[in-house]
């Protein structure tokens, strides 16, 4: 018999109201053990049930509770959901008499797993999960909807058919190999498989756009004391700033803001006083750390429109040359001194643009250049297709050159049955994007990147 399990499924802290969930064929029992409302044994199943969690005589809190019968729940299995008040106290010693009672603390992601090992999430959306619940901006959280719903997996299902197609023209021409047409056969699936990694390869070319939702970009803005640096940023911040916890172990060397941009999450580094060092580059102001620095996907260069380029310019320049640069000329409001030809021949691949931060001018010109610069297509219409996990984007890489040495082997007229094996190799990497051909050890490191009570 499968554990019944349980955790405090709402935010550690103070809130309005804490839920303690409970899943599994003992949950009700559990339930009636412990609630007062419950006198009659008759809770109602999907209604509120309104009543009082006790041990003995002593009441512990006030609460509404849910009771969800098998199989139409999150986990499939009976899910009781208790609705307490949102102090950390009354939601440990309710789980603690939860426990007591029989149920076991449920690992990190367990609920979800059981959604999935029953049958109503594939893996890529149990993944979906995880990411909805920690997306930063809209568009992360778009994607990870749309996942959730089988967008994705409905992707991979489609091509995974496609292969099953191939495999049963191969098959058939194993068990009765036709010598007459074997040419034409060579030529056809040839063809198929072309078009299947085609796709694969398109759904590939999307996991740079998705890592960056997800992730977002490193930002490093850098330029020569007094140009602008601070206020370029404190401007992109007033009207982007993302509200975020202290990620434990972030470095405070560098002064570092996490902001929204056109949906896109931005991890905003500025070196503004950062001065004294004996290594070159941190020497010019440019990064306190060089790992920061070769860290960044993209660097904004601010030079100032009313000085013309100087020795402390060069050396930033020369320190950026093989990296995404945008070169921000600020200062626009005075008398231009700046050679912007000059520039653009030192940095040929950068794009210039002009601003007047004091006046709050070519502010949003930066935002949609980084837009143009990291986002191609339209996400939100093509949410399906793309690729924000990195598991899923091993897996394709791995399905694409399965295929493509099914294809170098059928342009070498080998025999079928060798071509076959690729071809399966295919459709099992794919398979194991939406666990379908997954061993438990991949399951497990997947659902142990979830919070708790998930
Ligand atoms: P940082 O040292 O590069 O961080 O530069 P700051 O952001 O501290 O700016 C240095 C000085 O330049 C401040 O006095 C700003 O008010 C001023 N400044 C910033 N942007 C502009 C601008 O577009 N025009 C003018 N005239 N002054 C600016």
């Amino acid at each position: 018999m499968e554990d019944t399990i349980a955790a405090i499924s709402t935010a550690m802290g103070e809130g309005g109201i804490g839920i303690i969930r409970i899943s599994g064929n003992r949950a009700l029992d559990i339930l009636i053990e412990i609630f007062d409302g419950a006198k009659n044994k008759k809770i109602k199943n999907r209604y509120f049930n309104y009543g009082k969690i006790v041990k003995g005589k002593e009441t512990i809190d006030e609460v509404l509770i849910v009771y969800m019968k098998a199989p139409n729940t999150y986990t499939c299995e009976d899910v009781v959901e208790i609705n307490c008040h949102g102090s950390m106290i009354s939601q440990k010693k309710i789980l603690a008499l939860v426990l007591e009672k029989g149920a076991r603390l449920a690992e990190p992601g367990e609920f979800t797993k059981r959604a999935f090992i029953n049958g109503r999430l594939d893996l890529s959306q149990a993944e979906a999960v995880i990411d909805l619940i920690k997306a930063k901006t809209e568009v992360g959280f778009d994607v990870a909807v749309n996942h959730l719903e089988g967008g994705f997996s409905g992707v991979i299902a489609d091509i995974r058919n496609d292969l099953l197609d191939v495999l049963a023209q191969i098959t058939v021409n194993i068990d009765y190999p036709d010598e007459d047409i074997e040419d034409v056969l060579y030529k056809t699936l040839e063809s198929n498989l072309k078009l299947i990694k085609t796709r694969i390869d398109e759904l590939i070319n999307t996991a740079e756009t998705g890592r960056i939702i997800t992730e977002g970009i490193n930002v490093a803005i850098v330029g020569k004391p007094n140009v602008g640096k601070s206020s370029l940023m404190n401007s992109i911040i007033g009207e982007n700033r993302v509200i975020v916890t202290d990620i434990p172990g972030t470095t405070r060397d560098t002064i570092e803001e996490k902001v929204s941009i056109s949906g896109i999450p931005i991890i905003l580094t500025d070196t503004a006083g950062i001065r004294e060092s004996d290594n070159e580059i941190e020497k010019h102001g440019i990064m306190r750390s060089k790992d920061k620095f070769n860290q960044a996907d993209l660097v904004i260069l601010v030079l100032d429109n009313s000085k013309d380029i100087e020795e402390e310019d060069l050396v930033i320049l020369k320190h950026i040359k093989d990296k995404k640069v945008l070169v921000i000329i600020n200062k626009t409001d005075l008398k231009n001194k700046i050679n912007k030809e000059k520039i653009q021949e030192l940095i040929p691949n950068a794009t210039l643009i002009n601003t007047s931060i004091k006046n709050n001018e070519g502010i949003r010109n930066i935002e949609i250049a980084i837009e143009k610069l990291f986002i191609k297509g339209n996400i939100k219409q093509n949410s399906s297709y793309t690729v924000n996990n990195i598991r899923h984007k091993n897996l394709l890489n791995k399905a694409a050159s399965s295929i493509s040495d099914g294809i170098e082997q059928i342009e070498n007229f080998v025999p079928l049955e060798i071509v076959e094996i690729d071809i399966n190799n295919s459709y099992r990497e794919l398979g194991e994007i939406i666990g379908e051909t997954v061993d438990d050890e991949i399951i497990d490191r997947v659902f142990s990147k979830f919070c708790l009570g998930k």
